[in-house]
């Protein structure tokens, strides 16, 4: 007979590894599937940004502590340690496509002299494997090279299958398989949600950069002949070499136009691709709720596109707290972990609209050329640093509204399009299987 455990995770990403770790350290019987061999080999597309303490997310405030070496979360009250390499950066820029003009958010010469607060990127292999080493020292049972194709629910707890042939019990379950959830399908969470798109997601590690201030994340635009068209890209330093970016852009026909054509020709010498990863996200609208009998949903598996590796650390940890105390005190039952649904919710979901993080990447696409250069141009000031991507809209509108009365005098066209895009349009127009992406991915 399969054993029982308290608690079946499936996925050991960032949420099902600090699920599974936190849970085990609680004293339950935690077993945690996962179908890679390895979870801290990354082989998915991520910039690897730590979004901390410029502004609230999720209404959280979390830093890095490098004397301590952890992640802190100092509003949910927990911390993850985390002793792999970092890089700092300073600022984010939009940048036009005359490869000169920026709009800028952050204080790039204020966070890189240490007179503010830089951001950093780390290193996820590094975190990841932290995480299971924790999870391992406090019990957790892995099972590795298992891809779950089945879960059931009923009165006595959760069935889970794996397509090399293994069930397992669990009293509770935690879904941590990540933005394609195939438990949020099975057991019917996408119902009730908004399908926006499925986008694939390119990411080149290359060297050869070299231009002033190249320490930021930077969202470029360029506009190549058809077939390809607009070209998005954001680029920021990577952690594993200090010659090395991480470069997204829709695959090496638009990494090679914009290395060797585009006027951003002149950051790049010599490109060289030192290794590649991506992503096929399918960006759904938030969940109701974050459970279905008996399964918690952590991470993206019920978020919008990506709840980021914090978002990811936060929920797991916080739905492993819920299961714990559930178990304690006998409620085995929606109620029993109403403070996890309850916290997503009002953190989550009534915090923040998908509808403003889609925002961007169309915006981006109302202008031409021509337009796009001069509104970077028209911004001067720096804007409040942020990277939080559902303020990045806002952001960019915060820039333009002071000058809105110039825009209506000289570019009359360019001032109605601003003014016509609304949040609410933003989600229409994202295509079904767009190919276009977001610019962080
Ligand atoms: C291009 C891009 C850039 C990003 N940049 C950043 C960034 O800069 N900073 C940041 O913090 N976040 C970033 N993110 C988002 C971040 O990577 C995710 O939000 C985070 O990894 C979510 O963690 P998760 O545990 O929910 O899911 P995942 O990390 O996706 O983990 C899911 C796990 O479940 C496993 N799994 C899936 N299905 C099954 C199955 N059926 N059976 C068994 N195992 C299964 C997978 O193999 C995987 O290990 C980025 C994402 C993308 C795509």
């Amino acid at each position: 007979m399969a054993t029982q455990y308290d608690l079946i995770v499936v996925g050991g990403g960032t949420s099902g590894l600090e699920a599974a770790k936190t849970a085990a350290q609680n004293g339950l019987r935690v077993a945690l599937l996962e179908r890679k061999t390895d979870p801290s080999k990354i082989q998915r597309s991520c910039a690897q940004m730590f979004l901390m303490n410029m502004d609230s997310f999720y209404n959280e405030r979390m830093y890095f502590s490098t004397e301590q070496k952890k992640w802190v979360f100092p509003v949910n009250n927990f911390t993850v340690n985390y002793s792999g390499d970092y890089r700092e950066f300073y600022a984010l820029h939009f940048v036009a496509p005359n490869a000169e003009d920026r709009i800028e958010i952050g204080d790039y010469e204020a966070n890189s002299s240490g007179r503010g607060t830089p951001a950093v990127v780390f290193d996820k292999g590094a975190l990841l494997g932290g995480l299971y080493e924790e999870g391992k020292q406090a019990g957790v049972e892995y099972f590795l090279e298992r891809n779950v194709v089945d879960v059931r629910t009923s009165a006595s707890g959760v069935e889970i299958k794996t397509h090399e042939g293994d069930t397992f019990y669990g009293t509770f379950c935690i879904a941590a398989d990540g933005v394609n959830s195939r438990l949020a399908r099975k057991l019917g969470l996408n119902k009730d949600r908004v399908f926006i798109n499925t986008g694939r997601a390119n990411s080149y590690y290359i060297t050869g950069v070299n231009f002033d201030r190249s320490e930021m994340i930077a969202l470029g635009l360029a506009f190549a002949p058809p077939p390809l068209g607009t070209v998005m890209f954001s680029m920021l330093p990577a952690v594993y070499r200090e010659d090395e970016y991480w470069l997204y852009i829709v695959g090496e026909e638009r990494l090679k136009f914009l290395t060797q054509e585009s006027a951003f020709k002149k950051w790049f010498n010599n490109v060289e691709i030192t290794h590649q990863r991506c992503a096929v996200v399918s960006n759904w609208g938030p969940a109701k709720e974050p459970y279905v009998d008996r399964v918690l949903f952590v991470g993206d598996s019920c978020w919008f596109a990506e709840a980021e590796n914090t978002g990811a650390l936060l929920s797991g940890h916080k739905a492993a707290m819920s299961v714990s105390k559930a178990l304690h005190t006998g409620q085995i039952n929606r109620e029993g972990v109403l403070d996890y649904i309850e916290w997503w919710q009002k953190n989550w979901a009534e915090t923040h609209d998908y509808k403003e993080f889609v925002c961007y990447p169309i915006f981006n696409r109302l202008f031409t050329e021509d337009e796009q250069n001069y509104l970077h141009n028209i911004v001067t000031e720096k804007l409040p640093w942020t990277m939080n991507p559902f303020l990045m809209y806002r952001g960019l509108v915060r820039g333009l509204t002071p000058h809105m009365e110039r825009i209506k005098e000289e570019r009359p066209v360019i001032a109605q399009k601003v003014a016509m895009f609304k949040p609410e349009a933003a989600a229409r127009l994202m295509k079904p299987a767009s190919r276009m992406g977001f610019p962080g991915y």
